[in-house]
């Protein structure tokens, strides 16, 4: 029986598709894939090292694992992949001797190797870039390896859980690596090293093959995405090729944008093509100058604002998403006071909110003090989040009546028992019907009730009611799926 593998993703979409491709490469070399953990006879993290949260959940998890090898005797092969990885690698090994491997992001392509020689060899094995030395030949050479990793991607009919109920049509396209940036909180540069793009036929290659076998809509992901350049083909153009290039791809998306160098040409595309999302995910970070100038972001906070203002002088109805850090070091209340104000201003449809934590190796953590005590940090944050919450609850209010385009996602985990939420009731089936959950494309959730085959097609509803969180609808009909064209959708049982 083949070796049966349990992968768990810690952070963003970048590390869920790094996941979606370990899982096609080792699959494709005979190993299994399980659900279960306990069952595994090998245990992956892929992690993220961006909060300090995020890796105390990895340090207990191999804490357990470890228990596991060592009291009670289990054979598994544990291994410690992504950002951690590549920050961490000797303090795991040290940490955590029942690791068996660390694998850095930018060297994935090499875990099947790294894999066997744990078993053959019965010794530990690591691959890691060393991203502190930039476009060294080792870089050059890694960067060859997972672009390979990301060519050899499956294309198997497209993701289709039926006993979870869960279908995915959508996928992750990467379009670049790494970041440049150096903000002077974040670990990505020192982890995933400077960016690096990849070709656009490439790009366009694997939206198409990904459309062909079902996909509806394709989120293209990178850590500055506008950024974007290669060979002569800039974001925009990237855009408007895949647009005109894919025209059976019925909705396409990117995040993450950087506020700077934001191109009007860029905000053209996508306000003239209509299977462009209206949705850009543009985080600001703060709203004092000063802060974001102690922070290395490279912008104020009028360019900032004035980018959001020729977005909407484009598309007026664009939805815009931000995040937030509150707490960074020397925050006064005057800044927060800024932040709270920019929210106001740019009405964004969400907004990650996040409490400062230093990160170590990052220039703030070796240059400031974490001076912000943690009761003040959590009152910001919660002043934050109530203001984004009224926002939100408005934003939602102000599509009731309208016809939306959902892509049906999966089935709600709410039940008709559930208490209502700002005088809503969002848990509720029809006897004979599914709570069914979809995204529009601002990416608004929707909740609606309606038959199971739905899942995982684009279909239209109209928002009854909405929540802060949710928006209710009827579901008014079938929409017609241009993906369809080429590919058949994926057989769903019925209820
Ligand atoms: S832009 Fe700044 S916050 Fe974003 S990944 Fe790069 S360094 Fe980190």
């Amino acid at each position: 029986m083949s070796r049966q593998v349990y992968i768990e993703t810690y952070g963003c979409q970048m590390n869920e598709l790094d996941s979606e491709l370990v899982q096609g490469q080792l699959e494709a070399l005979g190993y299994g894939f399980t659900t279960k953990a306990d069952e595994a006879d090998v245990v992956l993290l892929n992690t993220c090292s961006v909060r300090e949260h995020s890796e105390h959940k990895v340090w207990s998890y191999l804490g357990r694992l470890g228990h596991a090898k060592r009291d009670e005797g289990r054979e598994v092969v544990v291994g410690v992949l992504g950002c951690m990885a590549e920050r961490e690698a000797s303090n795991i090994f040290t940490r955590m001797p029942h690791v068996d491997l660390v694998c850095g992001p930018s060297m994935l392509d090499k875990l099947p190797s790294l894999l066997e020689n744990v078993v053959q060899s019965k010794s530990r094995q690591s691959a890691l870039t060393g991203h502190t030395a930039r476009r060294s030949a080792t870089l050059d050479a890694a960067m060859d390896g997972i672009e390979a990793m990301d060519l050899s991607r499956a294309f198997s009919p497209y993701a289709n859980d039926r006993e979870s109920g869960h279908v995915r049509r959508q996928a992750y396209v990467r379009i670049t690596r790494g970041c440049n940036k150096f903000c002077s909180f974040c670990v990505v540069p020192y982890t995933r090293g400077p960016e690096v793009h990849r070709p656009a036929q490439h790009i366009i290659d694997e939206v198409k093959r990904l459309v062909e076998a079902g996909v509806l809509e394709v989120t293209l992901i990178g850590q500055t995405i506008n950024h974007y350049q290669h060979e002569g083909t800039s974001f925009a153009r990237l855009l408007y090729r895949i647009h005109e290039e894919v025209p059976d791809l019925a909705r396409l998306r990117f995040v993450t944008s950087y506020p700077r160098d934001f191109t009007d040409e860029a905000l053209d595309v996508m306000a003239a093509c209509d299977r462009i999302g209206k949705y850009l995910h543009v985080p600001a970070q703060s709203g004092s100058d000063r802060m974001l100038k102690i922070m290395n972001r490279g912008y104020t906070l009028a360019e900032y604002t004035d980018l959001l203002d020729r977005a909407r002088a484009r598309m007026p109805n664009i939805r815009l998403a931000g995040d937030m850090i509150v707490g960074f070091p020397t925050e006064t209340d005057a800044d927060h006071d800024l932040s709270l104000r920019l929210i106001e201003r740019a009405r964004y449809k969400g907004c990650y909110i996040f409490k400062y934590s230093p990160r170590p190796g990052t220039v703030s953590s070796r240059r400031f003090e974490d001076d912000v005590p943690d009761a003040v940090k959590r009152e910001r944050n919660q002043s934050m989040l109530e203001l984004q919450n009224r926002i939100c609850l408005a934003h939602n209010q102000s599509l009731v009546g309208q016809v939306l385009d959902v892509i049906v996602e999966g089935e709600s985990k709410l039940r008709r028992e559930s208490a209502p939420i700002d005088g809503v009731v969002v848990g509720w089936a029809k006897k004979d019907t599914t709570r069914l959950i979809g995204r529009t494309e601002g990416d608004e959730i929707v909740a609606f009730d309606g038959p199971r085959s739905l899942l995982g097609t684009l279909t239209k509803v109209r928002a009854m009611s909405a929540t802060a969180v949710t928006i209710l609808g009827e579901h008014v009909g079938e929409r017609q799926q241009k993906a369809d064209h080429r590919a058949s959708p994926p057989q769903v049982d019925g209820p």
